[in-house]
């Protein structure tokens, strides 16, 4: 039997006997089913009557949470995935912004979208905001919704431009007609508009607020990116009133406390993408910061051209650069951290709650009856790493990963089951990512290519040190 016929359209699902995290604090339900009808969930609870025909998956021994939800990812770009993975961000913005971000065509935005959101079910993320700005013109956008509607996901096209100014692309008649014609209530495609503000005391960007303002849709902006974008922004932001709820703001690392205040005092919140902040060059991953202030956090992996696109590592790496920090201070002034603030449910809660909380779902996010069935099962009977149970939190922040991703449903459909893709055509993808990397080698040249793959590495200088070096070398005993 194939697995689409098993989990056919409408069939009632139900996950038997796993450990449940609601998400509704630091609750933890174990041997509980989770039953969901059509795109919902219907019922959680022990032993649950099911009606006759429903599919039933094992779930005994694994951790059953609500789909992850990634608020920050540039999926065009995981068309080439991990060829940056030495840049730092002035390379990046060199290589995507100012010289070969404009080479991409609209089957390449394509083929990357489609990537990253298949990889995206894979690893148990089953709403990605798409941070898509390579969108320079409508087929490009067209391409990116195409590819994004191609694939079982939930998604939210944030569209953006980087070749043109916002105030440019966002005001054009194409892009209201391309709103019109492809945002019409998609339950699975929502819309905001992408663009970041650069401190030019003139607010260029106000048009492209106005546009979102009209057409009722939140922004995301790069904010607190160190060298980019600054306090400037925020305070331009707020002055002329476009600092909403609704509003995320990414990354938001070398930001002021008095920014951080606006951004709470108006109700945004900020989508910490730690792995990025921490190799890029942003600013320290700001969790450590911004939890004193009290605003909402939701996670992201910014973009696969260098990280991951694994939410489990978007965790664990969030709870270590805090730890990290608060150790530091800590030491710098001769205390010691001896309760560590941040917790695993915490991260746990930021990388499915807090992400449903940014984007305004609060459908999706818990695992309750009447929410939105976007559920993962993660489970592995053949790991070593999937035994004792003791802590799912902890669990699900430090031991799990993507392989160990058994099912996954989004909006009620099993698009993921016994560790494999149901009804992807990975092959398909593949190919897709094949014509677009020959296409980009083609057009930048073997030796740009590589160059680009390779940045100089800048020379360590070995400190002069006070102590003799022992000669070991010439040491019988170690020659032997
Ligand atoms: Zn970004």
């Amino acid at each position: 039997m194939s697995q689409p016929t098993e989990f056919g359209a409408g069939r009632p699902v139900v996950l038997r006997g796993g450990t449940v995290l609601p998400m509704d604090g630091r609750r933890v339900l174990p041997g509980t089913d989770v039953f969901v009808a059509g795109d919902r969930i219907s019922a959680v609870g022990p032993s649950l009557d099911v009606p006759e025909g429903t599919a039933e998956i094992d779930a005994t021994g694994g951790i059953v949470m609500p789909g992850m939800i990634d608020t920050h990812r540039h999926m065009w770009q995981t068309a080439l995935r991990g060829y940056g993975a030495d840049w730092t961000l002035t390379q990046y913005f060199v290589w995507f912004y100012l010289e070969y971000g404009k080479l991409f065509r609209p089957e390449d935005v394509h083929a990357g979208n489609t990537l990253a959101a298949i990889e995206a079910l894979d690893a148990g993320v089953t709403t990605v905001v798409d941070w898509s700005h390579g969108l320079r013109t409508p087929d490009h956008a067209d391409a990116a919704a195409d590819a994004l509607q191609g694939v079982p996901g939930r998604y939210v096209l944030a569209y953006g431009n980087i070749q043109q100014p916002p105030a440019e692309w966002a005001t054009a008649p194409e892009f209201r007609d391309f709103v019109r014609r492809r945002i019409t209530g998609d339950d699975l495609l929502g819309f905001q508009i992408a663009f970041d503000v650069l401190g030019d005391p003139s607010f260029p960007e106000q048009p492209a607020f106005e546009v979102a303002r009209d057409l009722g849709v939140t922004v995301t902006t790069h904010a607190g990116v160190w060298g980019a974008t600054s306090d400037d922004g925020i305070r331009l932001m707020y002055e002329h009133g476009y600092m909403s709820p609704g509003t995320i703001y990414v990354h938001a690392a070398s930001l002021s406390a008095d920014s951080y205040h606006r951004i709470a005092a108006t109700g945004g919140s900020i989508s910490v993408s730690t792995e990025s902040e921490q190799s890029a060059g942003q600013g320290y991953p700001p969790t450590w910061a911004i939890r004193s202030h009290g605003i909402p956090v939701s996670l992201s992996m910014d973009t696969s051209v260098w990280w991951s696109g694994d939410l489990f590592s978007a965790m664990r790496s969030t709870l270590g650069a805090d730890r990290s920090r608060e150790h530091l201070e800590s030491h710098s002034k001769g205390d010691t951290v001896t309760h560590c603030a941040l917790r695993a449910d915490q991260v746990v809660d930021w990388a499915t709650r807090g992400g449903a909380q940014a984007i305004g779902r609060d459908d999706l996010g818990t695992v309750e009856p009447g929410k939105k069935a976007d559920l993962v099962l993660i489970k592995n009977d053949a790991s070593p790493v999937s035994f004792p149970l003791l802590n799912p939190f902890g669990h699900v922040a430090f031991q799990a990963q993507r392989g160990d991703v058994h099912t996954v449903l989004v909006n009620g459909r099993v698009v993921k089951h016994e560790h494999r893709l149901v009804g992807i055509d990975l092959g398909a993808a593949r190919a897709g990512i094949e014509r677009t990397i020959e296409h980009l080698k083609g057009e930048m040249g073997e030796e740009a290519w590589e160059k680009g793959m390779n940045p100089d590495v800048p020379a360590t200088k070995i400190l002069d040190n006070p102590y003799t070096y022992t000669d070991y070398r010439s040491d019988a005993t170690h020659r032997r």
